[in-house]
């Protein structure tokens, strides 16, 4: 059983639309910095968010998401760097003058208030008239599939309803940003997919701003608009899933979103749309998109296991023995010990269909498009 509390700004707008919409921008952060004696949890972080815009902190933990998103609420002083809010310096407000709103997974609801009480409380602090509570309650409840649970208590719901009813309450006045610190961590991973479901779609419903903390990559892909991959406090790469995907700026961002393959090369020659890389381990011939490197630079060839295909032998860059072929539903996991060298293992993923059995002597290709190269210099 999972509880979830929504930290309740007590002033601010009561209601009415997200000022932020004038700009177009809703939050941006300047050059945050925030360290803890010799630990820069957060090292000059800048990004711009614009409104109706879902943006994930993603990275493993201590990465410095959380003192981030404390920062913007207003609960973490930072040493420098500024925040605005739809325009306004926020910077040395107070929370509860931020008009943020808030779920995080580690606070309770009001356990003596029902489900109606619990959303209704950000409104009454507020000053808003109680007919218009009532609307505003009740139209919440309904989108967020609450309404027939409006007069029970906290305890007398499923942890999921209980994020639920979290989230109504940070809707409620809607407020120009919500920030939410890993909401359904302590949720099962049936519930989790079906909550991200829903917050996705209600997120999209009322074009509300989110900020969004998880470590879980498929949980950023699903959710976001644009991640910010976070690492030892600095942000790795701010960009959209696909992106991040398709064109990582570094090994590191490669690596954890999609778990990438990594070969050592040498620039050997360009064409006119090409680079050829010449493969260490193997000696193979790699044909990768035009990379603006200087012919003989060492680089480390990036590519995503899903990007990989099995071919005819001669046709690919190496070749090499099936090592392990796992069917896993629609894919089959296969690694591919290449042939040469070191002998580095290939991690693919290819349509079961067509998966290749074990002990299959087999050619691996990739579309150059696929290919990402980095120097020594982007931590390869
Ligand atoms: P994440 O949310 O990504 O797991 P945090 O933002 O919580 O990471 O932490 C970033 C770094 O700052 C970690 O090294 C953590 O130990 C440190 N840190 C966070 N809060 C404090 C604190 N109150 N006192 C000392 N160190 C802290
Ligand atoms: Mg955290």
């Amino acid at each position: 059983m999972a509880d979830f509390k929504v930290a309740v700004p007590s002033v601010g707008q009561a209601g009415g639309k997200p000022s932020a919409t004038a700009t177009g921008k809703a939050l941006s952060v300047v050059a945050l910095r925030k360290t803890y004696g010799d630990v820069v949890a957060v090292d000059e972080a800048s990004m711009e968010i614009a409104a109706g815009e879902f943006v994930t902190f993603l990275g493993s933990s201590g990465s410095g998401k959380t003192t981030t998103l404390m920062m913007i609420a207003g609960f973490c002083e930072p040493d420098s760097g500024t925040i605005t809010v739809g325009g306004s310096d926020v910077t040395r407000l107070a929370p509860q003058k931020r008009n943020l709103g808030f779920v995080f997974q580690q606070y309770l609801l009001f356990p003596h208030m029902t489900v109606h009480e619990n959303v209704a409380f950000p409104l009454q602090l507020r000053g808003v008239g109680k007919s218009e509570i009532r609307r505003r309650v009740g139209e919440t409840l309904e989108i967020a599939g609450l309404s027939k649970f409006a007069g029970r208590r906290p305890r007398e719901l499923s942890g999921g309803q209980q994020q639920r009813v979290a989230l109504c309450r940070a809707l409620v006045y809607r407020p120009p940003v919500i920030l939410m610190d890993e909401p359904l961590g302590a949720l099962d991973k049936k519930l989790r997919d079906q909550l991200q479901i829903e917050i996705k779609t209600i997120q999209q419903e009322l074009g509300l701003t989110v900020i969004y903390v998880t470590h879980d990559q498929e949980e950023a892909l699903v959710l976001s608009d644009r991640i910010a991959v976070m690492r030892n406090g600095l942000i790795e790469q701010f960009d959209t899933p696909r992106e991040l995907f398709e064109r990582p700026k570094s090994p590191f961002v490669a690596d954890f979103l999609g778990a990438a393959n990594f070969l050592a090369g040498r620039i050997e020659q360009h064409t006119d749309q090409h680079t050829l890389v010449r493969l260490e381990e193997c000696g193979g011939l790699l044909t990768a998109r035009h990379h603006d490197l200087a012919t003989g630079v060492a680089v480390k060839v990036a590519v995503q296991p899903g990007r990989l295909s099995v071919c005819a032998p001669g046709e690919g860059f190496c070749g090499g023995t099936v090592e392990t072929a796992t069917y896993v539903g629609t894919i089959v996991r296969a690694g591919v010990r290449v042939e040469g060298g070191d002998a580095p293992l290939l991690r693919l993923e290819v349509p079961a269909g067509r998966g290749p059995v074990t002990g299959e002597r087999v050619d691996v290709s990739v579309d150059p498009e696929d290919v990402n190269l980095f120097t020594v210099e982007q931590g390869g």
